[in-house]
């Protein structure tokens, strides 16, 4: 537990006004928002920090507590899940271990098995067709349960190339219920094929 601040925290310009770089995101094509705005003011560090979902183990964690929400495919080790619902792009999608670690503490054997696996899930989102790229995330500041983030870009749509492809998720209107759910069988059937099971 990390209790007191880093040098760097130090020098920040806390509750001061942060003038907007003239190249700042804002500015970008990809960025989402129009029109004049301000760098929010930095708030006070918080040491310790408030502890994540699962922080303190398995008893703790929803993704523990709860193995078979939202499961597309499953093998001994890994399972894929959606988001419980349909969002703006055409499929955001995780993966996580069934064992209760995050990647710091991850055994060696699941580890191995990580790099195969997330270029399984990538193939079998770009094998949807009209998916230029599949964006990889790992956040990890909401949950202590290992999850990867794995986010389609539809071929064409040049505004969302990079870093604000999840803030446009959230913005577009959601995709329909029933192509959505076509696209999560689709995926779970193509991971099947290699391996494990489709959940679907
Ligand atoms: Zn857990």
């Amino acid at each position: 537990m990390i209790e007191s601040a880093h040098p760097f925290v130090a020098r920040l310009p806390i509750g001061e006004p942060i003038p907007m770089p003239a190249d700042g995101i804002p500015g970008w094509s990809t960025f989402p928002i129009e029109g004049d705005l301000r760098v929010r003011p930095l708030e006070p560090p918080v040491l310790p920090e408030p502890p994540r979902d699962g922080e303190d183990g398995p008893g703790s964690c929803r993704s523990c507590l709860h193995p078979e929400r939202n499961v597309i495919w499953s093998d001994e080790h890994w399972r894929v899940t959606h988001l419980r619902q349909p969002s703006g792009l055409p499929l955001l999608l995780m993966l996580r271990p069934h064992g209760h670690f995050d990647l710091s503490d991850l055994p060696a054997a699941r580890s191995a098995e990580l790099g195969p696996l997330m270029q399984r899930v990538e193939r079998a989102m770009l094998a949807l067709g009209g998916i230029a790229r599949v964006h990889v995330n790992r956040w990890g500041d909401g949950d202590a349960h290992l999850h990867y983030w794995f986010i389609a870009r539809p071929a064409g749509m040049l505004q969302f190339r990079g870093a604000c492809l999840a803030v446009w998720d959230d913005l577009l209107p959601p995709a329909p219920e029933q192509e959505w759910r076509a696209n999560l069988a689709a995926v779970a059937k193509a991971l099947a094929a290699d391996g494990g099971t489709a959940r679907l």
